[in-house]
């Protein structure tokens, strides 16, 4: 399956990504044959790879017409590229990011591995589950290339940032390693595997002042990441992420501005979600805010939506309250991940807020727009965490009225805070105490949803699957809820649209709905948004 039909299953997660300051330097020219030195050693770009070295070159083979590209003395003919994405949506913003750049060295993607040429994963350290799968995949990826040893395995992401190293040496049929703050080199990693080099890892960061980038999307979709500060410097005692991504630093103001009017001009965006492990801290080294990048945006003509993720509650300013009272274009719905209910156990996480400070956070946004829908993320049997404390979380719950939570029992991250604790909760308590929560929360939820009955969204069409013999489209409204509902006949196309959709029925977990006025692939200007 394509990455972006997959990337909207996956979690606005909070953990999302970071780095670690007792950073290794990559070994990047280790290995290096002569040749190679002469292609590579040019000037540094901040991340010790090239900057005026061979770049690709689209050339035409007189005889057969057919395109090809050169980069140095390497012919890249057509290839295909299989592309595993593991984690939070910022991985795989990354890993739409490496697919745009391998379009430039003639690869395209291909869903089965057995067919690549390229065998490419971008790993997530932060939840064991991913790890497990992670592994399990590497594990297969050994076949491919038994079955043809021209192809070349690489790893990227969190894990490949603190343990590539370790990695490359373990599992001999990988051939490089690459860290969070490379991707945007890829093509020379790739340029590498086959000029020969075998085995190497690039783990560097990224040293230059500025965080600067121009938005790459390789899908025919409306909606586009845009990624707007990189790293974190919070430091929750059960994250990896500082350590895997680095300190924060955001692009500036007015080149989001171009990049996203870009989009929509050339591209035809019109929803953005702009992209951080913490946005709330977004252009604060600038003197910059997340909440005037937002009003700057409202002004481009064509763009319907702008969506923010991740949140972090201790940075949600006033003036960003305020701007979801007063904006036109931000959506109505804020993950806020709140991690627990008891201030207690939040101190044990270093979030940096209370309980109390939190619930005040919400109270504010449902006054600047009483539409406003919340969810948030919930971590179950965190270190030592007591029943009392539990019970906490439970009555956050009810007070907070959530559309839908995200909630995972804790599970020891490795070089993390958390992980030197001593912790003498058992994981069946922390299972039980996740089943608690989500049965808790399951009927929150069906009683929300059973009041949206006879309400009317609009929504963009993303797609459509067979529900019990009958095709229903499926659609994500502007509060980030998905509804599904008929077409109006079996041979009607909606894919894109925006359809206004009144709700007909709700269980805890999705919405029905009919369709009452399909608008098309643009919404008219004074079309009602509901
Ligand atoms: S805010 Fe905390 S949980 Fe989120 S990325 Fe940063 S350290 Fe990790």
């Amino acid at each position: 399956m394509p990455i972006f039909k997959l990337r909207r299953f996956l979690f606005p997660f909070t953990w999302s990504l970071c780095h670690r300051f007792d950073t290794r330097y990559s070994q990047l020219f280790d290995r290096y044959e002569p040749f190679q030195w002469s292609l590579f050693m040019t000037t540094s770009t901040g991340l010790g790879v090239r900057a005026d070295g061979p770049k690709e070159e689209w050339v035409e083979n007189p005889e057969t017409g057919e395109k090809y590209v050169k980069v140095g003395d390497l012919e890249f003919p057509p290839r295909k590229v299989w592309m595993k994405t593991f984690g939070c949506q910022m991985n795989y913003h990354d890993s739409d990011r490496v697919l745009a750049h391998l379009s430039d060295l003639n690869f395209t993607q291909t869903d089965d591995q057995m067919d690549a040429d390229l065998i490419l994963f971008n790993t997530c350290a932060i939840r064991d589950l991913a790890n497990q799968k992670f592994y399990s995949k590497l594990g297969d990826s050994k076949h491919a290339k038994k079955a043809n040893s021209n192809v070349k395995i690489g790893i990227g992401g969190c894990i490949a940032q603190t343990e590539g190293k370790e990695l490359i040496k373990k599992y001999h049929h990988l051939d490089f390693a690459f860290g969070t703050d490379v991707i945007d080199t890829i093509n020379d990693m790739v340029f590498r595997a086959y000029a020969g080099e075998k085995r190497f890892t690039v783990t560097s960061w990224d040293r230059s002042e500025n965080f600067s980038i121009e938005t790459k999307i390789t899908h025919g979709s409306p909606q586009a990441f845009v990624n707007i500060i990189k790293g974190c410097n919070k430091y929750c005692t059960y994250c990896i992420v500082p350590y895997t991504r680095g300190k924060e630093r955001s692009r500036r103001l007015d080149e989001i501005v171009k990049d996203v009017q870009r989009l929509v001009k050339y591209s035809g965006i019109q929803e953005v979600t702009l992209l951080g492990q913490n946005v709330n801290s977004y252009g604060k080294e600038n003197g910059e805010s997340l909440a005037e990048l937002i009003m700057e945006l409202e002004k481009i003509e064509g763009l319907e939506l702008i969506r923010y993720t991740t949140s972090h509650p201790y940075d949600v300013s006033d003036e960003l309250i305020a701007v979801h009272g007063k904006s036109k274009k931000l959506s109505r719905h804020l993950h806020l991940p709140v991690q627990s209910g008891s201030t207690e156990v939040l101190k044990r996480m270093h979030r940096e807020y209370s309980i109390e400070h939190y619930l005040g956070l919400l109270e504010k946004l449902r006054k600047a727009n009483p539409e406003i829908v919340l969810s948030t993320d919930i971590i179950a049997g965190f270190v030592n965490e007591t029943d009392d404390e539990h019970q906490q979380t439970l009555d956050l719950l009810d007070k907070a009225q959530y559309d839908f939570i995200y909630s995972y029992a804790y599970s020891e991250r490795p070089k993390t805070r958390a992980a030197k604790m001593e912790d003498h909760l058992t994981d069946d308590k922390r299972g039980e105490r996740l089943r608690e929560i989500q049965a808790h929360q399951t009927k929150i939820q069906e009683k929300i949803r059973e009041g949206l009955i006879g309400k009317t969204f609009t929504v963009l069409v993303e797609g459509h699957g067979n529900m019990g013999g009958i095709k229903k489209w499926k659609g994500r409204s502007n509060c980030n809820r998905i509804v599904h509902f008929r077409p109006e006949n079996d041979e009607q196309d909606l894919q894109w649209s925006w359809v206004e959709v009144e709700i007909t029925s709700a269980t805890a977990f999705s919405c029905q709905g009919e369709i009452k006025k399909v608008w098309g692939r643009r919404m008219p200007a004074d079309a009602p948004r509901y």
